[in-house]
């Protein structure tokens, strides 16, 4: 039977493009298809960091690293959940898809000063960075008419947000308004834009158009392997032959059953396109894949904002937890967790389970705050001075803002009080927020570098609360992988001709998030090696049968 391609990628995100090129440039046909009718995904929303331990930038930078090290260090946060062979070849490999990209696409890489890892007080963490990376900008002008075919999320305002904007590469406090505006009319985009625009670029200069309006429903298998897709398309369906398929789609955090089936507990909100609703997950199962770490997602915190010309949207909070005068509490008015911590591991403190209440104790879950940090930052895209919107809740009293989220009144006040003086102290006695140099990182570093920068008493009338929901990046558990990116087969083995990475496969990370980085670091490492195996193998089956 005659093939189209040899290799089939389905989904346009980082992970994708890059199986696409290195399968390409291993001497494959690639055809490379997307649902949505925009491309990028949500690599494409993201901040476009990339978490490559032992990366040639840092050697170049003069900081050390080694293989041994980030493995120790991913195995230290395993919970059992980690499987030490991916780890090892997720950091052997990522170094060298730095390189080849950077020798065969125009894609650059340029390390994130002194991005502490999320959790640098483990043994083989990294607490002044160099693993993180980001693109520099990038001339969306070079993409001619597939610039404004890549997709861009809600929080891509180019204003102040840590690597969230399309004009990206930002301080978090703002950008220099000239500089903003000159971006602007060159269109240079930076952070996921900054990721997605020359991967894309490289996958046109080497004839690989994406094939948007294409949703991949169904794998053809011949004989258990599996030979191509059917794609159901604005002109009906497709079927499309390849010797080997990548499956690139995303997570199952829009697909209500998944979610519910598979989670370890409450997933309110997503910050993903709407597109990864978990196909790739139900196509790999109907071919028989292993699956693993379903629990999981890339957990972070949202709360529920009106953005104008959008409705209500889902928004990340992340440094805005980690800025002083502002804590978390749940609905006993007590706090439940180091606000400042890494978003992901916070979605273990949402799921806490009350034994016998039979409930989650920490949900739902409020962040306070006072005037003077709504003078200082603001909050999502409300400015202190505007009209208090219906999204956030305003009282003049503590007692009162208690009563308007329905916690006791008098454990709200003993909290904050608490919360008080142990900024006066200059310690978390309770959560050692602050202590930890990821903290001190995401607070606000022009107070200063130690824990002023987080800790910041809550004493200026009026307060604000806003309901914090758990959310997620997208989910990380899915089909079982090798370390070729290979799917791995329920009883065993690989299965012939069907590859996958990205948040639809079981994640090398387990439960954990290494660094700035660490989804979209995976998604490209492994795309990189499933592009190569997956060539490679379907020309050497090929050779064999002509
Ligand atoms: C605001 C924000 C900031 C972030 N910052 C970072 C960061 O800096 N670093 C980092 O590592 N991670 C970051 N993340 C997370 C990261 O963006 C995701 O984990 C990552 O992009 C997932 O990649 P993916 O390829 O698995 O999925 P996606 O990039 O979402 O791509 C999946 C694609 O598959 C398509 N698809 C789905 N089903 C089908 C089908 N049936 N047929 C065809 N196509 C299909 C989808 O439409 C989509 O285009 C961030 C996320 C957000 C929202």
């Amino acid at each position: 039977m005659s093939l189209d391609y040899d290799v089939i990628v389905i989904g346009t995100g980082a992970g994708a493009l890059v199986s696409a090129l290195r399968a390409h440039d291993a001497g494959a046909r690639v055809g490379l298809f997307e649902k949505g009718d925009q491309v990028g995904g949500t690599s494409a929303w993201s901040g476009g960091m990339v978490w490559i331990p032992n990366n040639p930038h840092m050697a170049e930078a003069g900081i050390d690293d080694s293989a041994d090290e980030a493995v120790t260090y991913i195995m230290a946060m395993s919970n059992g959940l980690i499987e030490e062979k991916l780890a090892r070849q997720l950091v052997e490999a990522g170094p060298d898809m730095v390189t080849w990209l950077e020798q065969n696409t125009p894609t650059r890489f340029q390390l994130i000063e002194s991005f502490p890892d999320y959790h640098p007080e483990e043994t083989g963490g990294k607490t002044a960075g160099g693993r993180s990376l980001e693109c520099p900008l990038y001339p969306f002008a070079e993409l001619g008419e597939w610039a404004a075919r890549v997709t861009r999320g809600p929080q891509l305002d180019g204003s102040t947000r840590m690597g969230e904007s399309p004009l990206g590469n930002q301080p978090v406090f703002g950008i220099d308004p000239a500089e903003l505006e000159r971006r602007k009319e060159r269109d240079e985009r930076g952070s996921g834009q900054g990721l997605i625009g020359p991967l894309l670029r490289a996958c046109l200069d080497r004839g690989i158009e994406p094939h948007v309006g294409h949703s991949a429903v169904e794998l053809i298998t011949e004989n258990g392997a599996v030979r191509g897709a059917v794609f159901e398309t604005s002109e009906g369906r497709k079927e499309v032959r390849s010797g080997a398929v990548i499956l690139a789609t995303g997570g199952f955090e829009r697909d209500e059953r998944f979610r519910q089936a598979f989670l370890r507990g409450p997933l309110e909100r997503y910050a993903s396109v709407p597109t990864n609703t978990g196909d790739g997950l139900r196509m790999a199962m109907r071919v028989g894949a292993a699956l693993g770490n379903m629990r999981e997602a890339w957990w972070v915190p949202m709360i529920d904002v009106d953005v104008p010309g959008r409705g209500t949207t889902a928004w990340m909070i992340n440094p805005e937890r980690t800025w002083p005068r502002t804590i978390m509490v749940n609905p006993q008015g007590r706090r439940f967790a180091n606000e400042a911590t890494e978003y992901n591991a916070l979605g273990a403190a949402f799921h806490v389970m009350d034994a016998t209440g039979y409930g989650y104790t920490n949900l739902p879950a409020w962040m306070i705050f006072d005037q003077e940090y709504l003078e200082r930052y603001g909050i999502a895209v409300h400015r202190a001075g505007e009209p208090t919107p219906a999204w956030l809740i305003e009282a003049a009293t503590i007692s009162e803002l208690a009563d308007k989220i329905g916690v006791p009144a008098h454990q709200l006040a003993a909290t904050i009080d608490r919360w008080n003086g142990f900024c006066a102290q200059g310690h978390d006695d309770d959560f050692n927020r602050g202590d930890s140099a990821h903290d001190r990182y995401w607070g606000d570093r022009r107070i200063g570098a130690g824990v002023e920068s987080t800790l910041g008493p809550i004493d200026t009338a009026p307060y604000y609360a806003v309901q914090m929901r758990p959310g997620a990046l997208g989910t990380k558990g899915g089909p079982r992988t090798d370390v070729n990116g290979q799917v791995e087969h329920v009883d065993g083995g690989p299965i012939d001709g069907l590859y996958a990475t990205g948040n639809v496969v079981s994640s090398v990370m387990g439960g954990t998030y290494g660094g700035a980085g660490g989804t979209l670091a995976p998604a490209m490492v492994f795309g990189w090696l499933a592009g190569n195996h997956a060539a490679e193998t379907a020309l050497a089956r090929l050779a064999l049968t002509n």
